[in-house]
């Protein structure tokens, strides 16, 4: 059994193809910026909703997560089979971090595999080396989240450091796994030419990197934080321009990465 807080069919940025692609609750980040303050606890939660209604307005109560069994998660995800295998496409596990719930995550894999699919882990890199060990003969494709360079600003915006992370990542490449780096690009905390020029020197150590994703932040998470009780520490700051991006995959590109904006 595991905990799950949504599953988004017809996913088509979480990998090759049309995509099922389950989120599992629970994280060990904080980052400042996330979009699902909804997966950062890793069991069910309580939360209350505001509803208008004839002009007025009720609050309705919501369970948000829910603790499933791998054939419940693969009866939702084989509704799609034909979409997802005549799209070239598969299953994604997201979160939160996957990698949370490293059994009911490494099950899942291997009922994924053995129907067939195609299957992506979209990972923050921040779990225990011998997990990745035991998911990485069932996994097809990493998307895994590159943030900051700097150590002391990782550990201040994400709350751990980044060398696990990075290690994870290296790890991975020796195992000749195919990668997708992807990087949130926020306005003022990872967008210095800096941190762009250490993360390209970080990747062309490394082999395997099948492209670089490039996704610009917005603040389209802000509303859900009060509903769960935390507070959103970004800052109101300009966000992040198309011109400012494209400059950004330029650097990237001239440096031999293929690069995709918005993932
Ligand atoms: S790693 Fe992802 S899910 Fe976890 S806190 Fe950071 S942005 Fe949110």
């Amino acid at each position: 059994m595991g905990v799950i807080f949504d599953i988004k069919r017809f996913a088509v940025h979480d990998g090759p193809g049309i995509r099922t692609t389950v989120f599992l609750k629970g994280c060990p980040l904080s980052c400042w910026w996330c979009h699902n303050p909804e997966s950062i606890k890793q069991v069910p939660q309580k939360v209350f909703k505001k509803v208008k209604l004839n002009g007025k307005t009720f609050t309705e109560e919501e369970i948000v997560g829910k603790e499933v069994s791998v054939s419940e998660v693969m009866s939702q995800v084989n509704r799609e089979k034909i979409v997802m295998d005549e799209s070239g496409g598969g299953v994604t596990f997201s979160g939160g971090e996957p990698l949370a719930q490293p059994d009911f995550l490494l099950e899942l894999l291997k009922a994924s595999k053995s129907e067939g699919y195609h299957t992506a882990v979209d990972t923050s890199g921040f779990a225990k080396p011998e997990d990745f060990e035991k998911i990485a003969p069932f996994t097809n494709l990493f998307l895994y989240d590159l943030k900051l360079m700097d150590d002391d600003l990782h550990k201040k915006y994400t709350g751990v450091s980044n060398q696990l992370i990075l290690k994870n990542l290296q790890f991975l490449c020796e195992c000749e796994k195919s990668i997708r780096i992807r990087i949130p690009v926020i306005k003022g905390i990872n967008d210095s030419i800096q941190n762009l020029n250490d993360s390209i020197s970080f990747l062309k150590e490394l082999m395997g990197i099948e492209q670089v994703d490039l996704l610009p932040h917005h603040h389209i998470g802000r509303g859900k934080y009060e509903r769960f009780g935390l507070k959103y520490r970004m800052p109101d700051q300009q966000q992040i321009t198309d011109i400012e991006m494209k400059s950004f995959e330029q650097l990237i590109e001239s440096e031999g990465f293929k690069v995709k904006i918005g993932g």
